[in-house]
């Protein structure tokens, strides 16, 4: 284990200032102590932000919700009132990991979580992603890689939060220098797409504070299948969130997670659903659009199937 300090500031200007690019940001630990513990990592210094003030709470506004960036992820499970309001975020939430993941686990580092990828999690191995020239994964076991990318890495965005509130046209609120900057979902992890070393779009020093959630009067749903019932990444997850009306559906938003390096949706696929009454042939033609460019690697050809008939279940699930 390399030394590092520690320090846990109580206002955000302290903690912007001392992370600098040598530092790390820590709240419930789960990823950047594995990294440490991995040799993947080495920060000169942690910043603990979990005693940072006003980054705790899930707070109910009129036309938005607030959750803090140190929110637990079993307090989304368990928000009786979030269930009613956005079920999509709720059900992602209760498959994160295991229970005591989700009680330790924030929605900020949830977000800003690194690749799982296993040649990334290798201590011995310099890919791409760690600034080697090699992705082992394209001609190695790229059995849990994407489908859709847009750089050499192959490794996708596994965070199921970020598929739901990606749906939820959220915005991640994030101290950037001395200002806020709103990031929508698809900026939040924009350069992940582009560059093969980012795992998101966030700096060093950026800081998330709190995610909004525009409570627009929608419904949502969300999906995943894993190898194992429980405790468990997502082989493929699906969000979705449209207002219904009967069966039929407006402002409609279909997000796939780890099938690429970004919460992967599709606009024409959102126009083809607009105003449309939800049936099986609407639902098969929606994901036949969303699946269209996806280049299946050798062994993970398997996630078209699995994304297609996630994504007609998911928004099965809207119209209830
Ligand atoms: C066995 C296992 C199974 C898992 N299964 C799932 C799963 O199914 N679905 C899923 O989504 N996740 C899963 N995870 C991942 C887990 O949910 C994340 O590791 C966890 O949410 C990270 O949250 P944390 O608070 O512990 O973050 P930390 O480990 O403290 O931080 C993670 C990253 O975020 C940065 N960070 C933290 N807070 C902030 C902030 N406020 N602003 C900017 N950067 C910040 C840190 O610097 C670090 O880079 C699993 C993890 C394990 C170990
Ligand atoms: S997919 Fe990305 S993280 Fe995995 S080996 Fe390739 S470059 Fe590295």
């Amino acid at each position: 284990m390399n030394s590092f300090q520690y320090v846990s500031p109580h206002t955000v200007d302290n903690a912007v200032s001392l992370v600098t690019d040598h530092g790390r940001f820590l709240a419930g630990g789960i990823d950047v102590l594995g990294e440490m513990k991995e040799c993947i990592a080495s920060p000169k210094l942690l910043v603990n932000v979990k005693d940072l003030p006003a980054t705790r709470d899930i707070t109910a506004g009129s036309a938005s919700w607030t959750i803090g960036a140190n929110v637990t992820i079993s307090k989304i499970q368990d928000h009786a009132e979030l269930k009613r309001v956005f079920p999509g975020l709720q059900q992602a939430a209760a498959e994160v990991g295991s229970p005591q993941i989700r009680n330790v686990a924030t929605v900020g580092g949830n977000l800003a979580q690194h690749s799982r990828c296993w040649y990334y999690r290798h201590r011995d191995i310099q890919c791409l992603k760690r600034g080697g020239n090699t992705c082992y994964a394209r001609e190695g076991e790229n059995k849990y890689h994407s489908l859709f990318t847009g750089n050499p890495c192959i490794s996708p965005v596994v965070s199921n939060l970020a598929i739901a509130l990606a749906a939820l046209d959220a915005k991640v609120i994030v101290r950037r220098g001395k200002d806020e900057a709103a990031l929508t979902i698809p900026d939040f992890y924009a350069k992940a797409w582009d560059n093969p070393e980012a795992h998101h779009s966030l700096g060093p020093t950026d800081l998330i504070l709190r995610v909004q959630i525009p409570d627009d009067g929608r419904t949502s749903a969300y999906k995943q299948i894993s190898e194992k019932a429980s405790f468990d990444w997502a082989l493929v997850s699906c969000a979705a969130a449209a207002k219904v009306d009967g069966s039929k559906l407006s402002k409609v938003r279909v997000v796939l997670g780890a099938v690429a390096p970004v919460p992967y949706q599709v606009q024409a696929a959102h126009e083809f659903l607009e105003g449309k009454e939800l049936n099986d042939n609407v639902a098969t033609r929606a994901s036949q659009i969303i699946l269209k460019d996806a280049v299946p690697l050798e062994a993970n050809g398997y996630k078209v199937p699995i994304a297609q008939a996630l994504i007609r279940r998911t928004l099965k699930q809207l119209v209830g």
